[in-house]
C-alpha cells in the first residue's frame, strides 16, 4: 500500500471525524498529531491516507497559511496525489479567513479547486451554493450565534468570496447530474476562465461520489468528512477488500476516564456504574492542588486488578457553575483537564493498555500529556466515535478512544471496552 490521500485538518476533533470516515470508507488511515518529524514518518508505509491535524480554524491567516503549507509540503513528499484541506461543516470562517487564505496558497495554478462542506450524514448539505445544516439556510440555523465565527450568510460563493482575491464560481447539481465526466469539463472550462475556488453542490451520497471522483483525479480539493467519504471511495483499491486497521487484542487493564459534562456522558457515567466501579472526583479539590490526582491513581491501582474502572470529574450544570463561580470558567476548566491529563499519564504508568478518554478538551490534554504524536485507525464504536490504536515512539500500541462529550449512545463506556477487547 500507499499513501494517496493526504489531508490537512484545520482542527483537531474534525480530523477525527474525517478519519474515521476515511478508514470506514475503505482507506486504511493515520491520524497524526501536527506534522510528524523524521522518526514517526518512517512508520507511516502502511497508510493509504494520512490526516494531519492542526489548530487553525481562529487563528490569524498569516499563521493558518504558513502551518497548511508545511503540512502539505510533508504529505506530497510522503507521495500523496492529493491533498485535501478538511474543514467544518458549517463553513466556519470570518471574512479575514482562514479557509480562501489557504485556499489561495495551497491551489495549483491553472487548476480549480473543489470546494464543498457538504455531509448529508450529519445534515449538512449544499444547494445551488447555499449550506444548509439540517434543512434550515446557515444563516438562520444556531451557527449565525456562534461565538468564534458567527455565520450571517448561506451563500458560499459570497462567503469565499469575501475571503480571497481570486475568482470564486459555483458548480450546482444540474451541471453533473450527467456524471464525473461533465463535472470536470465544467472545471476545466472555469480554471480557463480565472476561476479558483468553486463551491460544488451536494445533497447526497451519491453526489459526493461524482465529486470524490472529479476531485481525486486534481491535486487539490477543500470540504468537509462528505468530501473525504467521496474521495475515499474513488481510490480505495478494491471495494470488497477489508481495510487494514487497528484491531481489539483481547484482555488488558482497562480504565475510562470523563472530563464532559455534557448530557449524554453524564447519562454514560450513570450507565457504567452498573457494570463497573466509578470515582466521581471533587473538582473543587481538582482545582485547588488538593491531592485528588494521587487519590484518583489509589483507586485505580486497587479497583483496576478485578476489572475496568472510570474516574469522572463530570458533574450536572448546577455544580459546574459552582465551581466556575469559585474559580472563574476557563482557570476551572484547564486546572480540571490539566488533572485528568494527569490522570491519564498515571493509568498508562500504572499498565492501562486500553483507555476512553470522555470529553474534546479532556481529550486532547490527556493526548498531549501522554505525548503521542499518531494513531493508527480502527473499527468504528459510534457513530464518529472510532477506537484508535497508539504509533510512534510513545505508548506504541495503546488502544484509545477518545470522544467529544455529546457522542455515542448509553453504553458508550462498555462499547468501547468490547471493541477494544475484540
Ligand atoms: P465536551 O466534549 O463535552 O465539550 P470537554 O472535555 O471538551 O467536553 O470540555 C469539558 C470542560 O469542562 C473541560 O474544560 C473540563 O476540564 C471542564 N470540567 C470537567 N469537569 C468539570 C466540573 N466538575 N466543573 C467544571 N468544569 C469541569
Amino acid at each position: 500500500m500507499t499513501l494517496r490521500l493526504g489531508c490537512i485538518a484545520d482542527d483537531y476533533t474534525g480530523a477525527s471525524d474525517l478519519a474515521n470516515t476515511l478508514q470506514k470508507n475503505g482507506l486504511a488511515t493515520v491520524q497524526t498529531i501536527g506534522v510528524p518529524g523524521p522518526s514517526l514518518a518512517s512508520s507511516l508505509g502502511a497508510a493509504e491516507a494520512v490526516v494531519v491535524s492542526l489548530k487553525i480554524r481562529s487563528v490569524p491567516a498569516a499563521e493558518a497559511v504558513d502551518k497548511a503549507q508545511a503540512a502539505a509540503a510533508f504529505l506530497r513528499q510522503q507521495g500523496a496525489s492529493h491533498i485535501l484541506y478538511k474543514i467544518c461543516s458549517t463553513f466556519d470562517s470570518t471574512d479575514a479567513g482562514n479557509i480562501g487564505p489557504v485556499l489561495d496558497a495551497l491551489a495549483v495554478e491553472g487548476r480549480a479547486v473543489i470546494v464543498t462542506p457538504a455531509f448529508p450524514e450529519t445534515g449538512r448539505t449544499v444547494y445551488h451554493g447555499h449550506l444548509f445544516v439540517n434543512g434550515v439556510p446557515l444563516n438562520e440555523s444556531p451557527l449565525k450565534d456562534h461565538p468564534l465565527n458567527p455565520m450571517h450568510d448561506a451563500n458560499l460563493v459570497r462567503v469565499l468570496q469575501r475571503q480571497t482575491t481570486s475568482r470564486v464560481a459555483l458548480a450546482n447539481r444540474d451541471l453533473f447530474r450527467k456524471g464525473c465526466g461533465a463535472l470536470e469539463t465544467a472545471l476545466a472550462r472555469l480554471a480557463g476562465e480565472g476561476v479558483r475556488g468553486v463551491i460544488t453542490d451536494a445533497i447526497d451520497e451519491t453526489d459526493l461520489e461524482i465529486i470524490g471522483k472529479a476531485a481525486s483525479s486534481m491535486p487539490f480539493s477543500v470540504g468537509a468528512s462528505g468530501l473525504g467519504l467521496g474521495l475515499a471511495r474513488a481510490m480505495r483499491a478494491d471495494a470488497r477488500a477489508t481495510v487494514d486497521g487497528a484491531k481489539g487484542n483481547g484482555e488488558a487493564l482497562s480504565a475510562c476516564i470523563a472530563g464532559s459534562c455534557s448530557a449524554a456522558t453524564l447519562r454514560q457515567i450513570a450507565a457504567a456504574e452498573t457494570i463497573m466501579p466509578v470515582l466521581r472526583l471533587d473538582s473543587a479539590a481538582l482545582v485547588s492542588g488538593a491531592p485528588e490526582v494521587e487519590r484518583a491513581l489509589a483507586f485505580a491501582r486497587e479497583a483496576m486488578a478485578r476489572g475496568p474502572v472510570l474516574i469522572a470529574s463530570s458533574q450536572g450544570p448546577e455544580m459546574v457553575q459552582a465551581v466556575q463561580a469559585q474559580y472563574g470558567r476557563d482557570a476551572a476548566g484547564q486546572a480540571i483537564e490539566h488533572g485528568m491529563a494527569r490522570i491519564a499519564a498515571g493509568l498508562v504508568d500504572l499498565g492501562v493498555r486500553h483507555l476512553v478518554v470522555a470529553g474534546g478538551e479532556t481529550s486532547g490534554a490527556a493526548v498531549d500529556r501522554l505525548g503521542i504524536k499518531a494513531f493508527r485507525l480502527g473499527p468504528e464504536i459510534a457513530a464518529g466515535v472510532p477506537m484508535m490504536e497508539a504509533i510512534g515512539a510513545r505508548h506504541a500500541g495503546l488502544l484509545v478512544a477518545l470522544k467529544s462529550g455529546n457522542f455515542g449512545g448509553e453504553t458508550f463506556f462498555a462499547d468501547a471496552l468490547a471493541v477494544m477487547r475484540g
